[in-house]
């Protein structure tokens, strides 16, 4: 598929990609090299100018509105500023993540069925934010945010999880917590996971595989197994001179 958002350059060029059930991709490239185009494709945000996306059965290009909210509902998102609401208790943050099977709009946590208040705490606790629960979203440090942000998008009950550079505001630490988390996630579910990052040295210790995108196309799709860092930095050095600063991580 290609994407344009106006005539001229492709923010997406004749990108072709198939991704199977239950398989953990990590999208690399620098900034602006249209990881965040190609993964709001895939959350049918966006429309394809040529070509075909399809997810989870569904023809993006051609869907009603009907049939892309609920496809959807089956594709979670995690994003790097985690968009919690600050002033809401982080339960009700999660509980948020179940708006999407309810009908009707909830105002405050009593609202939300007893059920799913206790499934939230239950995916609360398996990211590790139980004790902070009932905190306000605004407390929390942002290695705890995206924690919790995971957990709405678990109330889901998504068959894909879509994640877009999701530890670019995380201290190092922070980061390997919540990327091992994402993993152990999508192993226990059998999620299938695109997660978009820009350091290689994160994307080569996590993925199944690494697509490397660059001003729009796809310069590398190999699996991780077997892949060396040298390898990863060969490739990049091959299409560019920024390659440099992907390595070093501050891109
Ligand atoms: P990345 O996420 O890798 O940083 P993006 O997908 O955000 O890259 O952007 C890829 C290219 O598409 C950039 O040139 C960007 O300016 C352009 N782009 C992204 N979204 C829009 C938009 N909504 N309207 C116009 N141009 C856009
Ligand atoms: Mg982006």
């Amino acid at each position: 598929m290609t994407k344009r958002f106006s005539p001229g350059s492709a923010a997406l060029d004749d990108v072709s990609l198939d991704v199977a059930a239950g398989e953990v991709v990590v999208l690399l490239g620098l900034s602006g090299s249209g990881k965040s185009t190609l993964l709001r494709h895939l959350d049918g945000l966006h429309r394809a100018s040529s070509g075909t996306v399809r997810v989870l059965g569904t023809d993006v290009g051609s869907a009603k509105p009907g049939e892309l909210r609920r496809l959807r509902r089956r594709v979670g998102f995690v994003f790097q500023q985690f968009h919690l609401v600050g002033s809401l208790t982080v339960l009700e943050n999660v509980c948020t993540g179940a708006l999407g099977r309810l009908r009707g709009p909830r105002l405050g946590l009593p609202s939300y069925p007893r059920q799913l208040r206790r499934e939230a705490l239950e995916h609360l606790d398996r990211v590790g934010l139980s004790d902070q629960a009932l905190q306000r979203a605004d407390t929390l440090s942002g290695g705890q945010q995206q924690r919790a942000a995971v957990a709405r998008a678990l109330m889901q009950h998504p068959e894909i999880l879509l994640a877009d550079e999701p530890v670019a505001s995380l201290d190092p630490e922070s980061s390997t917590q919540v990327m091992q988390l994402i993993k152990d996630i999508s192993e226990e579910r059998r999620l299938t996971v695109v997660c978009s990052l820009h350091q290689v040295d994160l994307a080569l210790s996590w993925g199944d595989r690494v697509v490397g995108l660059r001003a729009g196309e796809v310069v590398l799709d190999m699996p991780v197994k077997g892949l060396d860092r040298d390898e990863v930095m060969s490739v990049y050095s091959r299409v560019g001179a920024d390659a440099g600063a992907v390595l070093a991580g501050t891109a």
